[in-house]
């Protein structure tokens, strides 16, 4: 499309965008180049977590620019030291390295592993990873995720990720031998289809992980930052991982990521790790501003009642349309469909007049909810209604 004396044509084509150019967002709005408001359910996949442009983020990249962009990783800066202060404190984690996305955050949560399987267990390097998941679309992390066809598109993968089943203990017990070094899962599968792995399974995991002596790493990329109602999801089944890797949320919708590990296994020396904007003051400045207004009073109370209010209200559409049910945690969930209709209602979402509304269709007969964490009732109330219409239609 045009945009001014521009095409778009001078963009790699890796995706079919539609004919719609995004000029504003505010909250739970955005607003196209002719107006047109679009009530959005997607909020940049799970990363506007405080909705789009809020005024902590706006008010803290303006102050932290004026003072300092980056004096190079090579240096301490304040943001990165409170951020990291507070997320230690907030978890049961001891260190943290900042990155720029989830996938870097998992790249590096795999060579600390691989780094520690070497020092601490004979040289174990292999990770037992689980079918359905989703780490990211670097070289490594796609090898990692079990997302099918991935395991051919960029062959040969790297190796070393034998895949379990999710929620199956006894899958991940057999995969493990002198090589294995950790397990590693999203405590919800969001790419996959908004699918939690249970507290028991977990806490099992755990518990298997300990006795073999082998790592727990948790991609808490999409279920951390308070998406599920706890600020990370792991919590709600009572465990500590010795890694955790979080993305989206943190940096609010700017890039930030971050990998964090138990004292005994940050075991990473000089030069084995690094990157040119990690923990960079501007975008550390955001994720403190996040995890201020994350673990204030009665924030993450509120989650969890929308996060209610939301699977009733789907609930009771699902009844009405005779569909499948609704499932997830916090507010990220999911509507399971009576038929492969997702991209057509998504589609017919987008399109709708006078308003618009930014839904997506992790599977063909599933619909995934992750609005901002701060949507008011009003607005899924608004959503409904405007899905229910779509779904009549
Ligand atoms: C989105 C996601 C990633 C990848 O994060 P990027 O910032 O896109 O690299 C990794 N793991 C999970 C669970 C995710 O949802």
């Amino acid at each position: 499309m045009k945009y001014g004396e521009f095409d778009s044509d001078a963009l790699m084509f890796i995706t079919q965008r539609p004919e719609i150019l995004f000029e504003r967002g505010e909250g739970s709005w955005l607003f196209d180049s002719t107006g047109k408001a679009y009530l959005d359910f997607i909020q940049g996949w799970a990363v506007n977590c405080l909705g789009h442009s809020p005024v902590e983020i706006r008010d803290a990249l303006v102050a932290q620019s004026a003072k300092l962009i980056n004096p190079s990783p090579a240096f301490f800066n304040g943001p990165m030291i409170e951020l990291a202060g507070m997320l230690t404190a907030h978890s049961t984690l001891d260190r943290v390295f900042f990155a720029n996305s989830g996938a870097e955050a998992n790249e590096g949560a795999i060579k600390l592993a691989r780094k520690w399987g070497r020092l601490k267990r004979n040289g174990a390097w292999q990770i037992i990873t689980f079918d359905h998941s989703f780490h990211g679309r670097t070289l490594a992390t796609m090898s990692a995720s079990g997302k099918p066809g991935w395991d051919t598109l960029y062959a040969p993968q790297v190796p070393g990720f034998p895949k379990a089943e999710l929620n199956d203990l006894a899958s991940v017990e057999t995969l493990i031998c002198p090589e294995t070094a950790a397990v590693m899962l999203e405590p919800v599968q969001g790419e996959g289809g908004v699918i939690p792995a249970d507290p028991a399974f977990l806490k099992g995991l755990r518990e298997l992980t300990e006795k073999h002596g082998i790592l727990l790493i948790v991609d808490e990329v999409q279920s951390g930052m308070g998406r599920t109602g706890r600020l990370f999801a792991h919590q709600h089944a009572g465990i500590e991982p010795d890694i955790m890797t979080l993305g989206k949320g943190i940096g609010g919708g700017v890039p930030l990521a971050a990998l964090m590990a138990t004292e005994p296994v940050s075991c990473f020396e000089p030069g084995d790790q690094g990157g040119t904007y990690n923990g960079n003051p501007l975008i550390s400045a955001v994720g403190v501003a996040v995890m201020r207004r994350l673990t204030s009073a009665g924030f993450m109370e509120a989650v969890v009642a929308r996060g209610d209010y939301l699977s009733r209200r789907l609930n009771e559409l699902s009844q009405a349309h005779s569909l499948g049910g609704e499932r997830g945690v916090g507010l990220l969930r999911a509507l399971v469909l009576d038929r492969d209709r997702g991209p057509d209602l998504v589609k017919a979402a987008l399109h709708a007049a006078p308003t618009g509304l930014l839904l997506n269709a992790p599977r063909p007969n599933l619909l995934r909810f992750m609005p901002s964490l701060t949507v008011s009732e009003a607005e899924i109330d608004q959503m409904i209604e405007m899905l229910d219409g779509l779904l009549k239609a």
